[in-house]
């Protein structure tokens, strides 16, 4: 387990210094087994998380951190005060998962094929959110055969179940990313790599379309190469 939670942490960490989130934004999960998830904490420098500091956490939404006590509930809420963020030093964040944790617990119940969650706030895709332009996959051949089409969620306020229901429907089928109006970006895997690998891809995928739409007119692929995409990452089309 603690290797997970290492692995959990790393994520974090990387997504931290490739500047796909800020210090406080952002949250990362891992499915274990059938319905054990390990989350990230709230309120925790995201740039030096640690694995002592991962959730456990049921898919009916109970902390199953063994460290999970009422001592340090209240070192957390005492932690959490507007302003007052959480170092590895502080090991009361343990007990205390990140606020979109529904929109996670969501996801894994809708979707058995998921076993990772990415959830960050990078600056160009999520400046895609904020306009009535596409992000476009269709540009380059990696955007689109890594992502597919992303879906669109409508705006809620973070932490809700409404958000939460927002996102997991956008997520039919086989989509594996969802730009989350006025919010940010959400990707799925298999792994927690393959997540973040497709989170990494989309906010490509956002600056190669605004430097595109700098450079000229956007010559597309034509619809023969991108079936032959769908093909290579075996969607169905
Ligand atoms: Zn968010």
């Amino acid at each position: 387990m603690l290797e997970q939670k290492q692995a959990v942490a790393d994520c974090m960490n990387r997504l931290y210094r490739q500047g796909l989130t800020t210090t406080s934004g952002g949250n990362v999960s891992l499915r274990i087994g059938d319905d054990l998830l390990l989350v990230t904490p709230s309120a925790t420098d995201k740039g030096r998380m640690t694995a002592e500091q991962i959730v456990e956490m049921g898919l009916d939404g109970a902390n199953r951190t063994p460290q999970h006590t009422s001592r340090s509930q209240s070192l957390t809420e005492g932690i959490q005060r507007p302003g007052g963020l959480a170092t590895p030093d502080d090991l009361a964040t343990c007990i205390r998962f990140s606020g979109e944790t529904p929109l996670h617990l969501e996801i894994y119940r809708r979707r058995p094929d998921v076993r990772a969650i990415v959830h960050a706030h990078p600056p160009v895709a999520s400046a895609f959110t904020a306009v009535d332009r596409q992000l476009n996959v269709r540009l380059i051949a990696e955007s689109y055969a890594i992502l597919g089409e992303p879906a669109v969620a409508p705006y809620a306020l973070t932490g809700t179940a409404e958000l939460a229901e927002a996102v997991a429907s956008a997520l039919v089928g086989s989509t594996c990313c969802v730009l989350m109006k006025n919010h940010g970006v959400l990707t799925v895997g298999s792994t927690l790599l393959e997540a973040f690998d497709r989170l990494e891809v989309l906010e490509n995928a956002a600056k190669i379309t605004l430097l595109v739409s700098q450079l000229g007119t956007a010559v597309e692929l034509n619809p023969q190469q991108l079936a032959e995409l769908d093909r290579w990452a075996g969607r169905t089309g």
